[in-house]
């Protein structure tokens, strides 16, 4: 698909930025990432940060590290020092503007004894459950406090008593005077100051109350002078008292070459990353490591930072996928198999083939000369990369094989080893099974083969079905090997009532593998592909030398789910392991002979095997794929959505999927007006009957992407500027913001920005 993320580098926080810059709102783009620092950060996080320090980036600003400690009982230093190590490690810098809430406690002060002392604050004297009570409900206004009309004097001698100490935790609070009948509850007189006492972890005993979250992040963003204040969804709501600090405290910037300006900063709310079989809370997080459940916050099975960097994944994978998952302004839940897309690609680029055994079976060749070894020059590099390099594998008479690749009674369509059958090995010869041994238990202990001296690897003689991998098992060297799978085997923990009773048992086997010789010289922290299983990491930590260990970061694509051809077909020469399972259990299971006709049918229309064989044995689904079909004719497209997203969703429906909204979703999708991760946010809403396009439009979901459209754009906006257009062409080239500016504003701020900025290079050029 030529246009899978038309989203990457684009989206509508960047679209907001623009239209602030060519509006002459702000001159400079301010940014922070203002972590607290109560855990790891993770991989939600990690988005957080690419976005918010990518920004910065693009618009030539800068973007600041602000530890948000304002909650003394929860924070330590710890996780101070694992956010600064780990935002570097993504590869971002924050400069000299490593900031902490702490740092401003002082000012908080300063500006609550003037809200004050403007009336625009109080000392509440009800207990938490009182104010709870007191502030109404969504349907009925609050009621005021009985301490709310306190005179300034009274105010001021309270919350200075407040701070010296006189008062025992919950004894008062400090609150705003909103508005007691706002529709917003967080509007309802919002706690401004607490009373707590407690050792915070840098400014120790010198504080007794500590601002709130709302009050303190607005006082922080104000002294940095940032911009463009971002933070997840839940803060939706949070934006009114947000604002309303701004404009009660006036406060002034202190930081940078808009010191001493007013502030003026504007919250932009983006949908949280949320991964299938991940927990991304701190708190979950932080119940995995005291409970043991993993061996700490840096546990591979982990989505911290600290855990994927251990695994093996490098940070221009974990920045792929954040910008393959784009920014949007609706929840959803991504799939893990993106996250791990993204980490193979990276790593398919970076990591040199070798050869690897993990479930170790021998073979004897009973051909081979006792004590003869034939080393093989064999590349590293697939053939395409046009890479050198190349290490000597020894071809010798015992052999480890992975168990995997035998079978006594194979099915039809396994091209691997079986009695009697041929299968080539990977930079060696073509070898036959003649004999299987085993043990008194009847467990395959041994196979006798014999090889054919005339197959030579790259002598190219004849050919054969398949090729598997092997070591040498006099010259091998064995190793352990870490195979971590998904540290949860359910779609959603998030949702489960008790996350921890769904840990997946099995996602750590610790084996001791066979790998060639020349992997034993490979050093602590490099990273390679076993070929046939996988990318490994040579962990940093615990190999030692000639000794390594292996960490699996992850296995090798199933392509064939995706992009095989359809099954009548000849199939490639020679299949990856996890392409012949899926093959053996998916396209040649046995069907009753009507669901082989459906299979047939779907297959004939152009369906993925996966999707046809999906489709087939499940009548339900076929008939809304069949009416969506009618509506929106593209087989492949539809079956695609059907198969994957719909057969997900539905258990979440109210009634029934509606195939005509759905089909009016995906033909949004193929024309380009929505992204598919627009897409996928509006799925269960379009599935329970709304109109897509009202749900585009009012929310405005919807992208131009036209290039005519956005020709005629650019070319109105140009010739609206020609002065400006002179001078980029006389050298002026940082106009070019301005004109990206200028026509996102003209296309209402829909335009997608990449290929608004090609088509302006273009025109400008
Ligand atoms: P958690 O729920 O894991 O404790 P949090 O929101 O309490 O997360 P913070 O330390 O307050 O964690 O978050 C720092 C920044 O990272 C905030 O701006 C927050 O919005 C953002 N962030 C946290 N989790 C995610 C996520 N899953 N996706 C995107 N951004 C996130
Ligand atoms: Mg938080």
């Amino acid at each position: 698909m030529a246009n899978e993320h038309p989203e990457s580098g684009s989206n509508f926080i960047r679209s907001i930025i623009a239209e602030d810059l060519a509006a002459g709102r702000y001159k400079n783009v301010v940014t922070r990432f203002p972590p607290e620092p109560n855990g790891y950060p993770h991989i939600g996080h990690a988005k957080s940060i690419c976005l918010n320090f990518g920004l910065a980036l693009d618009f030539g600003g800068r973007c600041h590290l602000r530890m948000d400690d304002t909650n003394p009982s929860k924070e330590e230093q710890e996780y101070v020092d694992a956010l600064a190590r780990d935002v570097r490690w993504l590869g971002f810098d924050w400069g000299e503007h490593f900031y902490h809430a702490s740092d401003y406690f002082e000012e908080c002060y300063r500006y609550a004894e003037k809200l004050i002392i403007e009336a625009k604050a109080y000392v509440d004297s009800l207990n938490e459950e009182e104010i709870r009570a007191y502030r109404g409900t969504v349907s009925e206004a609050g009621k005021p406090s009985p301490y709310r009309d306190r005179s300034v004097e009274e105010n001021l001698s309270l919350f200075r008593r407040m701070r010296k100490g006189e008062f025992p935790d919950g004894a008062h609070v400090l609150r705003a005077k909103g508005d007691l009948s706002a529709a917003n509850m967080k509007m309802r007189d919002p706690l401004l100051y607490r009373i707590r006492h407690a050792t915070h972890h840098r400014t120790g005993d010198a504080w007794c109350i500590y601002p709130m979250y709302d009050y303190a992040h607005p006082i922080s963003d104000a002294i940095e002078g940032v911009t463009h204040s971002i933070c997840t969804l839940e803060f939706e709501n949070n934006r009114d008292i947000y604002d309303w600090v701004f404009e009660n405290c006036a406060p002034t910037i202190q930081i940078g070459p808009e010191k001493g300006q007013r502030a003026t900063s504007k919250q932009i709310e983006f949908a949280r990353l949320n991964l299938t079989c991940t927990v991304v809370s701190k708190r979950k997080l932080l119940k995995l490591v005291q409970d043991g459940v993993v061996r700490g916050w840096d546990d591979p099975r982990m989505p911290t930072l600290a855990g994927l960097r251990r695994r093996g994944v490098t940070p221009e994978a974990i920045r792929l996928f954040t910008e393959r998952v784009g920014v949007a302004r609706a929840n959803s839940t991504v799939e893990i198999e993106v996250f791990d897309g993204a980490i193979r690609e990276d790593l398919n680029l970076r990591c040199p083939r070798m050869l690897g055994v993990l479930h170790p079976l021998k073979v004897v060749l009973t051909s081979w000369p006792e004590g003869e070894v034939d080393w093989q020059d064999a590349p590293l590099w697939p053939a395409e990369f046009g890479k050198e390099g190349s290490r000597k594998v020894p071809f010798t008479k015992e052999l480890w094989i992975d168990r995997d690749d035998f079978l006594e009674n194979p099915p039809k369509k396994f091209h691997r080893l079986a009695p009697g059958k041929e299968v080539r090995l990977r930079h060696g010869y073509i070898i036959r099974c003649d004999e299987v041994i085993k043990d008194e238990a009847g467990t395959i202990v041994e196979l006798r083969c014999t090889h054919d001296p005339a197959t030579r690897s790259g002598q190219d003689s004849r050919k054969v079905q398949g090729t598997i991998h092997w070591v040498s098992a006099s010259h091998g060297v064995s190793v352990e090997a870490r195979l971590y799978e998904r540290l949860f085997a359910i779609e959603r923990p998030d949702a489960e009532d008790n996350f921890l009773d769904h840990v997946n048992p099995a996602s750590l086997e610790t084996v001791t593998a066979w790998v060639e010789p020349a992997l034993a010289e490979a050093t602590p922290g490099s990273r390679l592909q076993l070929e046939r299983l996988g990318y490994f990491y040579v962990e940093p930590e615990d190999s030692v030398a000639g000794k390594p260990v292996l960490n699996r970061i992850v296995g090798l694509k199933d392509s064939w789910a995706k992009e095989a051809p359809a099954p009548q077909k000849k199939e490639p020469e020679t299949p990856t392991k996890v392409e012949e399972v899926a093959r053996v259990s998916k396209a040649d299971r046995s069907r009753e002979p009507a669901e082989q006709a459906h299979f047939l049918a779907l297959s004939a229309a152009g369906l993925s095997v996966e999707d046809a064989d999906l489709l087939a044995a499940d009548a339900e689904l076929r008939a809304f794929y069949e009416a969506a079909l009618a509506l929106h004719p593209s087989p492949r497209t539809v079956a695609a959505w059907v198969a994957n997203e719909v057969q997900r969703e539905r258990k979440t429906l109210s009634g029934s999927p509606d195939a005509k909204t759905f089909a009016q979703l995906i033909a949004r999708v193929d024309d380009g007006s929505i992204t598919r991760p627009v897409a996928k946010e509006l799925l269960v809403e379009v599935l329970n009957g709304a109109a897509p396009d009202a749900l585009i439009q009012s929310r405005g979901l919807g992208q131009i992407g036209d290039r005519a459209t956005l020709e005629a754009l650019v070319a109105k906006v140009l010739s609206a500027n020609s002065e400006k257009v002179n001078a980029y062409r006389g050298g002026k080239v940082a106009l070019f913001g301005f004109f990206v500016g200028a026509a996102m504003k003209e296309s209402g701020g829909k335009a997608n920005p990449g290929l608004l900025q090609e088509l302006l290079k273009a025109a400008l050029s």
